[in-house]
């Protein structure tokens, strides 16, 4: 069993190493976990030295703007841009944190709550748990589907594509909910806690447990 590799739950590298990943410098015990949680959210700054780390939330975004690792140079994606990336400077929610106004060309302050130039509202993200998606539900989502396949042109002829589409992902009926119930065994090593009141914890388990029942 020593043998076995575990997964980093923070950022996914595979590794010997059962405490401390060897890639992202965490920990692995429930403390680091919990701090994980309490700092994630649906904000990112792309940064290929770690580009697998979980999103972020508002507050820790605010949090960077003050210690400069979110800055004028990052590129964000986040609520309100739809989740596509963008220059923080053109993002808004973070522009005003970098002294930007997203609107214009305006220095503003970080506790601005609108631009003193264009009226831009500065407005805050405080929904730790809201991607900003264009499509919320499955829906709209099945919605935009259908309309993007009915204007859809043909690129070798440049006439309407009436040609029959493959099935979309989208289109394919949700799963039936699974029919043994039963515990998945997990391939992953588990990770001894030092305290004996602790849980080993197994990468996953909780996903797991979720999806199929404990
Ligand atoms: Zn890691
Ligand atoms: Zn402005």
């Amino acid at each position: 069993m020593k043998h076995d590799a575990i997964l980093c739950p923070f950022c996914g590298t595979a590794q010997f190493n059962k405490h401390t990943c060897t890639f992202c410098h965490k920990t692995f015990g429930e403390k680091s976990r919990k701090e994980a949680q309490i700092e994630m959210g649906p904000w990112y700054i792309r940064n290929k030295a770690n580009p697998y780390a979980a999103g972020w939330s508002y507050t820790m975004m605010k949090k960077m703007a003050g210690n400069g690792v979110l800055n004028a140079k990052s590129v964000v994606r986040g609520p309100s841009t739809r989740q596509f990336w963008l220059m923080a400077k053109f993002t808004p929610g973070i522009s005003h944190l970098i002294g930007s106004c997203y609107a214009c060309p305006v220095p503003v302050r970080e506790t601005d709550t609108c631009c003193t130039g264009c009226g831009a509202p500065f407005s805050e993200y405080p929904n730790r748990n809201a991607l900003g998606l264009r499509y919320a539900t499955q829906e709209e989502a099945q919605a935009a589907l259908a309309e993007l396949e009915a204007t859809s042109v043909s690129p070798r002829t440049g006439l309407h594509n009436d040609r029959p589409s493959k099935p979309s992902p989208l289109a394919i009926a949700p799963p039936q909910e699974h029919p043994h119930k039963q515990a998945i065994a997990t391939r992953q090593a588990v990770v001894e806690s030092g305290n004996p009141n602790e849980k080993p914890f197994v990468p996953g388990a909780d996903l797991l447990d979720q999806l199929f029942g404990a």
